[in-house]
């Protein structure tokens, strides 16, 4: 078994894993941590929950010295969203506080002038996000020149999420031999074609390919009828324990008409989703990380990148149309080696999207083990059916000639 100790990391960085409690590498630290220490530009496919923070973190920081007042940021990662910056900070301020370099982060939604004043008194790594950091390099109060190693965290989501110009603005803006290490929870076709010329020679780590989910997380199917949903769920939790549960929806709404549901029935639950401010997000975060709040009620603006420890149990109250979004989400519980279990609820609409989930997965997902005596609905979905055909599934000339005409009309 591999060591951090065997992995070449400095003494510094060696102290801050053992104060972070991790006691052996995962495996994309395994891969990525020697690459990034020889200098080598990584491309590395591996979700949130696979430990890739630490795995970029405590290599890279350990070679960049110190800089002085005004100078910096030598390292700058990149991440999409807030709630990813403030993970990836808190990672780094453990290391910091052993090789005594600076940490800070640039995000939307909060004031300028505070990100201003810290940035005058330079800083080692800086952590942004891509609006704010160019809004800051826009007024010159941020000079990205100095960079040495630059982080790409979550690129696919950056680009689902439209940061594609963005994302070359910035790393345009840093000096061409610096080192780059990009991170995506896949290495789509469309990642490789729109990042690929971002990374020099990189080292490719795959740790978890496409469709692969956290081994440690049981998962089950509950066929019900979509008036019923509200009622399962209740159920479910009376049954299963309501503390330390994520529970996710399709739509801002629905989460936050969930949530007034289980507050009448008597749980303590609080939602998140892109419609509540950073404030309010962090907020139900840190309650329920402190056990204050037993249930988050969350649309996909969760499913990734948010880091919360000991998630019992997570509950699909609709299927995501999006099939990776499924693996994000059930990635919420089980992480770096705890047991977890999801159950998703479907109903007869949302049979197509379970198909296409576990195409993807390259399994069927079993059935409920605990269903007797659930309130399901009159007509609950039939789940019983084989859904997997184990061979690729060939369309009939009839289904071709179908197909053919709605890519005409599409
Ligand atoms: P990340 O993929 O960076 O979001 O990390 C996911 C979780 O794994 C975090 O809670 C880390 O604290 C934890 N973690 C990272 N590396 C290790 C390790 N080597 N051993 C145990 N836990 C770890």
């Amino acid at each position: 078994m591999t060591s951090f100790e065997d992995l070449g990391l400095s003494a510094a960085a060696l102290a801050a894993v053992a104060d972070l409690g991790y006691e052996e590498p995962t495996p994309v630290q395994e891969r990525a941590i020697p690459a990034v220490l020889a200098g080598r530009d990584v491309m590395a496919a591996a979700q949130t929950g696979t430990g890739k923070t630490a795995a970029f973190l405590l290599p890279a920081l350990g070679g960049l010295g110190r800089v002085g007042r005004r100078e910096g940021p030598r390292m700058l990662v990149v991440t999409p969203t807030r709630e990813l910056a403030q993970q990836i900070l808190e990672v780094a301020q453990a290391v910091c506080a052993h090789t005594h370099q600076r940490a800070m982060s640039v995000v939307g939604g909060v004031s300028y002038e505070p990100q201003r004043e810290a940035l005058k008194r330079g800083c080692d790594l800086l952590v942004a996000t891509p609006g704010r950091l160019l809004d800051l390099m826009g007024t010159g109060d941020c000079d990205l020149g100095g960079v040495r190693v630059l982080v790409l965290d979550e690129a696919d989501r950056m680009l689902d999420m439209g940061f594609l110009p963005s994302m070359r603005r910035i790393v345009a803006a840093c000096p061409d031999d610096r080192q780059t290490l990009l991170f995506s929870a896949t290495l789509s076709d469309d990642v490789l074609k729109n990042t690929g010329d971002l990374v020099r020679n990189p080292v490719r780590v795959e740790i978890a390919p496409k469709g692969t989910t956290a081994q440690t997380v049981a998962q089950y199917v509950l066929g019900v009828s979509a008036e019923a949903k509200k009622r399962t769920l209740v159920e479910v939790l009376r049954r299963e324990g309501s503390e330390r549960v994520i529970v996710f929806t399709r739509g801002k709404h629905r989460a936050d008409h969930l949530c007034r549901v289980l507050r009448k029935k008597g749980f303590s639950a609080a939602p998140i989703h892109g419609n509540r401010t950073q404030n309010q997000r962090a907020r139900a975060l840190a309650q329920f990380s402190a056990g204050e709040v037993g249930v988050l009620v969350a649309t996909d603006v969760l499913a990734r990148g948010i880091d919360v420890a000991e998630v019992a149990y997570v509950v699909n109250v609709d299927v995501p149309h999006e099939s990776e979004n499924y693996i994000h989400r059930i990635g919420r519980t089980g992480r770096a080696g705890e047991h977890g279990w999801a159950l998703m609820f479907v109903d007869a609409d949302e049979f197509k999207d379970l198909q296409s989930i576990e195409k993807l997965m390259g399994r069927q997902i079993e059935s409920y083990p605990r269903p007797e005596g659930l309130d399901v609905g009159e007509h609950p979905a039939d789940l019983s059916v084989v859904r997997l055909t184990p061979q690729p599934e060939r369309a009939s000339g009839k289904n071709r000639r179908r197909r053919r005409r709605s890519r005409k009309e599409a």
